[in-house]
């Protein structure tokens, strides 16, 4: 999950990281009272979008008045960035600025550890400075154990050729930094630009922040930072009931148990739908124990899916046999009643395959086709979405 930069400005002064004050603000009024409260003669509106380069994109705009304050909100709120509505701008305190910087600190997966990236030629994206000057770019690798204590911090300053003057205040706040990315569970913490403000200290100016999502069970506090307003509405739903969902662009609704299995079910209905145009409409993983509340759940979800034209349900039975899963599928079709609009082609294999595949026959729902291998059901799935 990415943060807004308002969020991580919040996350960085909690650990200390020096930044100036900020408030986010969603009109133009609360921008100009957001103005008033700072204090400062001169303050920074600018846009909150998940993307960079919003200063060069009009988003970035300094105010020396309340009244300019409320005009550049109101020309940024509703702008448009790269493909991003502007709904919030952040009011921060202007800073005086001598020199940008450059930080990050991020996860190498190829390498298996981290990566500390730092550069005295801040401001300018970073991926230019790469591409056009890479020797301005000092890469220091960080070994995830050791993380970045003072020794390693010096190392990435004397790396990037800071003066003399400059190195111990900014090895000081890249420390704070890696407190943020360790203490959080980040897998990006971005600083552009770090600056040198007149009086020489080290500021903040920009935050960019990854949160690995698979650590948010130790982190009660993120679940705030969700943007709830651009989750997609179908996999809120499934987070909300603990569903592995993950929404699609196809017609063939999928339901599987087991990652893996439902990993390869996507490629089967691509193969098969493909003569027909259509393709695998979601991800849904129902774990093992498939009882008929999870499944209901899971076809409710589905079935909440405009595009979804027909249903895959493709189990393998292990630990939770056939039987209990197609009693579970006949369930939850009677939990669904009339919201059960769409054929359901089921194909069911492995533990007591025998007694589930009975149970669904004798069963004999209207929606319902059982079809004995992956392949077959795959075909049939996406001839009944083709179909109608
Ligand atoms: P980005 O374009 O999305 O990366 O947004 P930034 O927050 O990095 O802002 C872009 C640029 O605006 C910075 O590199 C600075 O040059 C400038 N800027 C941002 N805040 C201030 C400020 O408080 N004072 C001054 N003078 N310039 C600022
Ligand atoms: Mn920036």
């Amino acid at each position: 999950m990415d943060l807004f930069e308002y969020q991580a400005r919040d996350m960085f002064e909690k650990h200390g990281v020096p930044v100036l004050p900020g408030i986010v603000a969603t009109t133009p009024g609360e921008a100009r009272a957001a103005y008033e409260s700072l204090g400062g003669a001169v303050a920074v509106v600018k846009a909150q979008v998940k993307i960079g380069g919003r200063g060069k994109a009009g988003g970035v705009k300094l105010a020396r008045s309340a009244d300019e304050a409320e005009q550049h909100a109101e020309a940024i709120l509703g702008m448009d960035i790269k493909g991003h509505t502007v709904h919030k701008v952040m009011i921060a305190a202007g800073a005086d600025i001598a020199t940008e910087y450059y930080f990050s600190v991020l996860l190498d997966r190829s390498e298996r550890r981290y990566l500390a990236m730092c550069s005295v030629e801040g401001g300018m994206e970073i991926e230019q400075l790469a591409v056009e000057r890479p020797e301005a770019l000092a890469r220091v690798a960080v070994d995830p154990i050791e993380g970045i204590d003072e020794a390693k911090a010096n190392e990435i300053v004397a790396a990037a050729n800071f003066s003399a003057e400059d190195a111990p205040k900014v090895a000081e706040a890249i420390q704070k930094l890696w407190t943020v990315y360790r203490e959080e569970d980040a897998t990006l913490v971005e600083v552009n630009p770090l600056v040198k403000t007149g009086s020489g200290d080290i500021v903040a100016l920009d935050g960019k922040v990854s949160l690995d999502e698979n650590a948010s069970f130790r982190h009660e506090d993120h679940e705030a930072l969700v943007d709830k307003a651009a989750e997609d509405p179908l996999e809120a739903k499934a987070k909300a009931k603990g569903l592995n969902y993950v929404k699609l662009d196809g017609a063939v609704g999928i339901i599987g148990n087991g990652a893996g299995l439902v990993m390869s079910t996507l490629d089967v209905v691509a193969y098969a739908g493909e003569q027909y145009g259509v393709g695998p409409a979601n991800f849904l993983d129902i774990g093992g124990g498939a009882s008929a509340e999870v499944m209901a759940n899971g076809l409710d979800v589905i079935l909440g899916d405009e595009q979804v034209r027909s249903v895959f349900v493709n189990v393998f039975g292990g630990i939770t046999a056939c039987d209990e899963v197609a009693n579970g599928i006949v369930q939850a079709l009677g939990i669904l009643g009339d919201q059960a609009t769409k054929p359901l082609v089921v194909r069911l294999d492995g533990n007591n395959v025998e007694e589930g595949r009975a149970i669904l026959a004798e069963a004999n729902h209207p929606l319902v086709t059982l079809v004995d291998t992956m392949d077959g059901a795959a075909a049939k799935a996406a001839e009944l979405a083709a179909a109608k």
